[in-house]
């Protein structure tokens, strides 16, 4: 007999880097997939390797506008993750995060659904705690040219909780550190891909500031078996919870790490200092690992290797 879905799950912004990825992963585990994304940032060819099973669908849609598709469950990640492409269109990308939150969150107040918020670290903004536990409120410049994305997560999460209030809607929010991995489409613009790609052409890196900035990088796949577990905990764990991997590293020394690995003799160069750019980013992760038995398993050096293989090859069977 055949098996029947154990789940009709929508992934918003499921043609993007992370999306592409849990899609995938859903699938694999037997559920029905819907993928709505409006290809801003994600594309078809991104899901090019899914077409055709029986399970999955995309829908071409705005999250900005109200959408009605019955489902169990809901991943809302619909927002370019890429400073490069959120602060190209900033009032896209608040519209995004505040018209899209309420749109999903309506559709799962209608449905019934689950809905998980993909929420980020740079909702703790600059942040003067060290690492940063999900109590920490966080220190946001509600004017400067990251407050699209900060300000518009941080108003997503507000909805997320008030919708849970007032209308009994069950949320889960994510709080995603820096996530890394194949599939960040180059031109994508951040660091990880951007210095692999530099050191595989033997281009220059191109280091901003003086890169003594931090950041903690969680490998996909770690990132996915989190993702889904907070989505499948009890309702006693709707969040906040950090999803990241405590592994800290200056962007300097990230990238002497990855012309190291690909052994290229590409030279570092210095840009200025992004405005706002985080100082220090590492998440605290101990709520996750008591409560959901989460821990990231790819050190960094492994998860380059392997992130640098996929570029590699990508290049050399398609070297345009
Ligand atoms: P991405 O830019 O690769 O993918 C985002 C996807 O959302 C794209 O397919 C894009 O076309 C789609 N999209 C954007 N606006 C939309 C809209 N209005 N309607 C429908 N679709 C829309 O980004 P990603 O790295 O895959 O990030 C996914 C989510 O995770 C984002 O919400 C991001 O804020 C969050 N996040 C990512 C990271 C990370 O390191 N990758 C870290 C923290 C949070
Ligand atoms: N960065 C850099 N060179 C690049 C891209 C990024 O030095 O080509 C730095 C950036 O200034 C920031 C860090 O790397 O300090 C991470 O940037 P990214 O855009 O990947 O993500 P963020 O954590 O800032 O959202």
């Amino acid at each position: 007999m055949p098996q029947r879905p154990r789940k009709h799950i929508l992934v918003t912004g499921g043609a993007g880097f992370i999306g592409t990825h849990l899609c995938t992963r859903l699938l694999q585990a037997g559920h029905a997939v819907t993928c709505v994304d409006n290809f801003w940032t994600g594309s078809r060819d991104n899901l090019r390797h899914l077409a055709g099973h029986p399970q999955f669908e995309i829908i071409q849609h705005d999250i900005t506008e109200p959408l009605r598709v019955d489902a169990d469950e809901i991943y809302n990640l619909a927002c370019p993750g890429s400073p490069t492409h959120y602060q190209a269109d900033p009032i896209r990308t608040t519209r995004t995060n505040v018209l899209g939150a309420i749109n999903m969150l309506e559709l799962a107040r209608c449905t019934g659904a689950r809905i998980l918020q993909a929420s980020t670290s740079e909702v703790y903004g600059d942040p003067e705690q060290h690492p940063q536990t999900e109590s920490y409120p966080g220190s946001v410049n509600p004017a400067g040219p990251r407050a699209c994305y900060d300000e518009g997560k941080r108003c997503a999460e507000t909805l997320f909780f008030d919708y849970h209030r007032r209308h009994g809607v069950p949320i889960r929010v994510a709080r995603l550190f820096n996530t890394y991995g194949p599939g960040m489409r180059p031109g994508d613009g951040r660091v990880i891909p951007t210095f692999i790609l530099a050191a595989l052409s033997d281009e220059p890196l191109t280091v901003h500031g003086d890169g003594n900035q931090t950041r903690s990088f969680c490998h996909i796949d770690d990132l996915l078996t989190g993702l889904i577990g907070i989505m499948q905990s009890e309702d006693s764990l709707i969040g906040p919870v950090n999803l990241g991997n405590p592994e800290e590293i200056t962007i300097g020394e990230l990238a002497r790490q990855i012309l190291e690995i690909t052994g290229s003799a590409s030279p570092l160069i210095h840009a200025p200092a992004l405005a706002d750019d985080p100082k220090k980013r590492c998440p605290d992760i101990t709520r996750a690992r008591q409560e959901l038995g989460w821990n990231p398993a790819t050190p960094l050096d492994a998860g380059i290797r392997h992130t640098v293989a996929w570029y590699a090859a990508r290049s050399a069977s398609n070297p345009a």
